[in-house]
């Protein structure tokens, strides 16, 4: 089946990749497709039978097209600099322009081995492959950039972890692969040429207004930033972890990409870390902002020859948008804060008091342990006057009601009527979902469909995930919280 590919990544930047086929499999059987995704990738497959769909995307059966590679890429994983990753177990099959003209990757993940897999053996099991499929759907639909899952296969033969599991390929879709870790590559093992022509690359991919500007490099670190400090304000505003934020999981697009060992927070923690291998917390929630800066920092780094023949004078202005990258995401946290509260505007000296107001609440949180989500969905309806919802999340201090009594001032100094509350109620649900992938839910998924072939929980839970800003009865059940046992013993693995 001929997919319409146009493989600029192969044709322009010959040097940063190795091509290599995949891996054939020898029961490929499809698991999930996502038809809505396809459709807007303008691929004519929508007639398509699922042997046909699984053979082609567990690789048995490339389309006509494909010129299947292995990414070049580096990266600082947990602070450590390895000089030697690249696509271990995934390939970039062909890229396409989508239906709103934007160029879309196209990749396999669990493919088998790449001359980048190390000791690796290139396989994905089912489990991770359909949380990717989960966490990455319900980011989209929370209106975050994220990858996308286009189809999960069983390939039918096991992958062996700490026990055998069944094996699986992803097939992800990405604004593109470029990561901090792919610079970092060409500046450690390349030339400045190649940075150079990688970033140009991405400039003309990502950034095409930029070509024409005076210190377009330089520009290109300032967009990339911008997009990482709009995009972490954003996972915090909805409790997402990310679990592994080394320089080669971080897009140059913006995107949420690597779905390993993250997770959503339940009850308000600043330190919450649920990865198994991070037990420094140096992922934690409250250290995403400060690791972005400093992964950025290492991009700084790849382009210093590029930003300006002077090193030092390179240094001088790299470091100016490093440092103004904290005030960037602080300017998106707020504005992300606003509209969690209800706030339409700022009010004279307006920041300092909606920050203050915004940090005593998640200090109330924290210090009563209440479930993030509900506590600001429930905050909702207390715009609307029903405060009993949001009470019986608080164990009783009066914490709360000098709380309540300080946002209604500062919602009463932007009220010009008093209809309003019903909007702002409105307004609130709009923006702080009723329904994100809970830890308990998502594991009972993943376990049904792994352990038992039991599809039926994880499409359930997708659906409802479609659609969570949404309050509807029938999914009543994926908005509770994990019981604290649960909780108190998860922990989230790479998935490797
Ligand atoms: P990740 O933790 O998934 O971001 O992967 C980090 C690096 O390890 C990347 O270079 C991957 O391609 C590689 N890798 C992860 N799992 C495997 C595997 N099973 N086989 C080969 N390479 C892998
Ligand atoms: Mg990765």
């Amino acid at each position: 089946m001929p997919l319409p590919f146009d493989n600029s990544y192969v044709r322009d930047l010959p040097g940063f990749y190795q091509r290599c086929p995949p891996v054939t499999v020898p029961a490929p059987l499809l698991l999930f497709f996502n038809r809505g995704l396809a459709e807007e990738l303008g691929l004519p497959l929508i007639g398509a039978e699922d042997d046909a769909l699984a053979a082609m995307f567990s690789g048995n059966a490339l389309p006509e097209c494909a010129e299947p590679i292995a990414q070049a890429y580096s990266g600082h994983q947990f602070g450590q600099f390895n000089p030697q990753l690249g696509d271990g177990r995934a390939l970039l099959i062909g890229e396409v322009i989508d239906r709103h003209g934007r160029r879309r990757d196209i990749a396999l993940k669990g493919s088998g081995r790449t001359p980048f897999s190390r000791r690796g053996d290139g396989k994905a099991a089912v489990g991770p492959m359909l949380r990717e499929v989960l966490i990455g759907e319900a980011m989209h639909a929370l209106g975050i950039p994220t990858t996308r899952a286009l189809a999960v296969v069983a390939t039918g033969e096991p992958v062996y972890r700490e026990r055998p599991l069944p094996g699986a390929i992803l097939t992800r879709v990405a604004a593109s692969h470029i990561r901090v870790g792919t610079f970092q590559y060409f500046a450690a093992h390349g030339t400045d040429a190649q940075v150079r022509r990688l970033a140009d690359y991405a400039i003309a991919r990502h950034d095409p207004g930029l070509a024409e500007s005076e210190n377009r490099y330089l520009e290109f670190l300032r967009v990339v930033a911008e997009r990482q400090a709009e995009l972490i304000a954003r996972w915090m505003h909805v409790g997402f972890i990310h679990g592994v934020m080394n320089t080669d999981n971080m897009a140059i697009s913006g995107e949420t990409i690597d779905f390993g060992p993250c997770a959503f927070m339940e009850a308000y923690d600043p330190a919450a870390v649920f990865s198994s291998i991070d037990e420094m917390g140096r992922y934690a929630y409250e250290a995403q902002p400060r690791i972005a800066r400093w992964n950025l920092a290492r991009l700084a780094e790849t382009l210093l020859p590029l930003i300006a023949d002077d090193e030092g004078r390179a240094i001088e202005l790299a470091t100016e948008v490093i440092d103004g990258f904290m005030a960037r995401y602080q300017w998106h946290w707020l504005s992300g804060l606003r509209a969690k509260l209800g706030l339409a505007g700022k009010v004279e000296h307006g920041d300092s008091v909606d920050t203050a107001l915004g940090e005593s609440w998640l200090d109330l949180l924290h210090a009563q342990q209440v479930d993030y989500t509900l506590a600001w969905r429930r905050l909702a309806d207390a715009a609307e006057g029903n405060e009993s919802p949001l009470r019986a999340l608080f164990p009783g201090q009066p914490g709360l009601d000098r709380w309540l009594e300080r946002w209604r001032v500062r919602c009463a100094a932007e009220d010009a009527d008093a209809g309003v509350g019903r909007c702002r109620a409105e307004a609130m649900r709009r923006i702080n979902p009723w329904l994100i992938p809970r830890n308990h839910r998502v594991e009972e998924a993943l376990s049904a469909a792994s352990e038992e072939g039991d599809l039926a929980p994880f499409g359930r839970l997708l659906n409802a995930l479609g659609r969570p800003f949404e309050e509807d009865p029938a999914n009543s059940r994926y908005t509770e919280p994990a019981p604290d046992e649960f909780m108190r013993e998860f922990r989230t693995f790479c998935g490797t």
